[in-house]
């Protein structure tokens, strides 16, 4: 460091703007195509949102009867049963239910509610999180006319903090993780354990900028982050020996 000269890292984020309200059936990289000409190596982050109204998850709080569990589990939270169904029906396992419902989805993401927003869909109508946002990510990145990264964000409470941050659930051309194992500390001692969640990094930085409320910004692009392009989850393994809360009863 002393006695060299500094290295410039640029990054720079971009906020498209100009998307419309989602529909299903919209092909979310040709409107991001129409409004941002892309290079390789940009990071593209969508809202989860964005990407599973465009897949067609929105549902009505009536689609769903609640079964005699989604009410015993409703009445204490003070929830309308119905979405406490369609919780447990994206849940593969249901890790507490009190004082909210934290789960893990089918796809391994374990978030409160499944995920579900009430926010940014019409009155009534409830969004599931894309089925499988990794693959959506793919889907999107083979369609960007680039060589792209895709990350598929949400915001999501993080354990043991308060405040909300968002997260990654999907993503392709991207390292879910980086691993920093065997690289070299100031003091010349390997690393032995780090492994840096940087799709989660990255969709932080695309949260902050999206916003959480009315201002219809569903994607960003980063350019000039250098990032591996492949390589781990951050979803959690499902072995014994993780450390994993659990239901009391
Ligand atoms: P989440 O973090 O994925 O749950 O998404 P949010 O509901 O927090 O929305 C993130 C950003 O996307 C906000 O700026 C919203 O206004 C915007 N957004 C959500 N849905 C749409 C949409 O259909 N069209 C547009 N243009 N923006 C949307
Ligand atoms: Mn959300
Ligand atoms: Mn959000």
């Amino acid at each position: 460091m002393s006695g060299k000269k500094s290295e410039t890292a640029s990054l720079q984020g971009y906020l498209i703007r100009g998307i419309p309200v989602i529909k299903e059936g919209d092909d979310l990289a040709s409107i991001v195509r129409s409004l941002f000409e892309l290079q390789d190596g940009d990071v593209l982050c969508l809202a989860s949102t964005a990407v599973a109204k465009a897949e067609g998850r929105t549902r009505d709080l009536n689609d769903y009867s609640p079964g005699p569990r989604a009410q015993k589990i409703a009445s204490p939270l003070g929830k309308d049963p119905r979405f406490v169904q369609a919780v447990l029906d994206e849940a593969k396992d249901t890790l507490l239910d009190d004082p909210f419902l934290l789960v893990t989805t089918s796809f391994g993401h374990t978030c409160v509610n499944a995920g579900i927003d009430q926010s940014n869909v019409a009155s009534g109508r409830i969004l599931l999180l894309p089925k499988n946002p990794v693959a959506s990510a793919e889907a999107i990145r083979e369609r960007l006319g680039r060589d792209c990264a895709v990350i598929i964000t949400d915001t999501c409470g993080r354990p043991f903090r308060c405040g909300v941050a968002g997260l990654a659930v999907g993503w392709a051309g991207v390292a879910a993780l980086r691993d920093w194992r065997g690289e070299k500390d100031l003091h010349g001692r390997s690393l032995e354990i780090t492994l840096e969640a940087i799709v989660d990094e990255i969709a932080s930085a695309a949260n902050l900028l999206m916003g959480e409320a009315g201002d219809g910004t569903p994607a960003v692009v980063f350019r000039g982050l250098k990032y591996p392009r492949s390589g781990g989850t951050v979803f959690m393994p499902e072995e014994k020996d993780v450390i994993r809360p659990r239901l009391k009863s």
